[in-house]
């Protein structure tokens, strides 16, 4: 088996700005991807658009074309996928990586599909993979979902949206112009303060004239196959008629997978332990890289803030 110098877990815009920098130092690398070349943004609403403008959204200096200031996901797709094939990025797809061991000085990694070597692991596996789930009663029915991707299936049926952040809005406004019934209930007294600013005056227009419903400081407590019940901010109990439920309740990084590479996980949000300077773990050699860092704080990092990592981890690795 060849020890790599480097091996990269998730080929997200991050882990891909990671093999780039790897590769522009003559590093072995390999980056390993449970999916397709970035996976979470092939799994976004399809009609989405960043809040980001696109040289904001640029890896490595290379220019992002962008028909609009804002870019959509296609556009996206094509930036980052082009990338990894126009540069040849090492990448092996629809492999996940299961377990990260440390053996003397190097790591073994153990995937569905095989076994590795390197020296150094930079973990970048993001954070969409695994809802933040309710735990209400009948979460689990089928016309629960937890990824939003387009409003057609919506059309004239009665639609309850869970969370007020920008996924939410979005998944609000697009199923409600489409002709669903869309009532919101949000565990805030207020929609997000990280709603796009643009969005955010077309959501609390929309709630004020009534053509969206919404319930601040309310809960949702259990879901039937017809209906929802909620409590309100008078701690009333309603039962309204569902169709079905958006619950975009946000996601979170794979605790257990961090846990068991060795790294400690700090506090009520479970950050995980890295240098600040280096990105380096508690684990020697193991680095964290994008917005995996932020533990349950999932608003904290993004592609714009966390396109350094890159380079901070490389530059530690040739200086040792
Ligand atoms: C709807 C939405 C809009 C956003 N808009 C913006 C924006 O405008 N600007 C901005 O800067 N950020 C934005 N973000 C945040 C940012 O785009 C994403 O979080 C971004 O994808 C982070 O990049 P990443 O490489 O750290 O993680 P990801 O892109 O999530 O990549 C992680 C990769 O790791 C893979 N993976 C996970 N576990 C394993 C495993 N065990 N083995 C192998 N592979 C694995 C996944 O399949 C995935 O491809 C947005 C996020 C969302 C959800």
């Amino acid at each position: 088996m060849e020890t790599l110098d480097l091996l990269i877990i998730g080929g997200g815009p991050i882990g891909l700005n990671c093999a780039l920098e790897a590769q522009k130092n003559n590093l072995s690398y390999l980056i390993i991807e449970k999916g397709t070349i970035v996976n979470s943004l092939y799994n976004y609403p399809l009609y989405m658009r960043f809040f980001s403008t696109a040289e904001k959204l640029e890896i490595d200096g290379i220019p992002f074309i962008s028909t609009a200031p804002k870019p959509g996901r296609q556009e996206a797709l094509e930036y980052y996928q082009g990338i990894a094939r126009q540069r040849n990025i090492n990448i092996k797809l629809y492999e996940k990586v299961e377990k990260v061991s440390r053996e003397d000085d190097l790591f073994e990694i153990k995937t569905t599909k095989g076994k590795y070597s390197a020296k150094n692991v930079i973990i970048s596996t993001g954070f969409y993979d695994i809802p933040n789930m309710m735990n209400i009663p009948g979460e689990n029915l089928d016309k629960v979902k937890h990824y939003y991707t387009e409003p057609y299936p919506y059309a004239k049926q009665k639609i309850v949206v869970v969370g007020s952040s920008n996924s939410a809005v979005d998944a609000a406004l697009e199923t409600y112009r489409k002709g669903a019934e869309v009532t919101m209930i949000i565990r805030h007294s207020e929609i997000s303060k990280s709603v796009k600013y643009w969005v955010k005056p077309d959501i609390e227009n929309r709630i004020e004239e009534g053509s969206i419903s919404a319930h601040f400081n309310s809960e949702l407590l259990e879901i039937k196959e017809k209906t929802v019940t909620f409590k309100n901010e008078k701690g009333g109990i309603h039962e309204i008629e569902n169709d079905f439920v958006l619950a975009m309740t946000g996601y979170l990084p794979d605790f257990d997978f961090l846990k068991n590479s060795g790294i400690e996980l700090q506090g009520d949000c479970l950050n995980p332990f890295y240098n600040s300077e280096t990105m380096e773990t508690n684990v020697k050699n193991l680095y964290l890289a994008g917005v995996v860092c932020g533990g349950k704080d999932t608003h904290l990092w993004f592609i714009e803030n966390s396109r350094i990592h890159a380079e901070m981890i490389i530059r530690h690795i040739l200086s040792k």
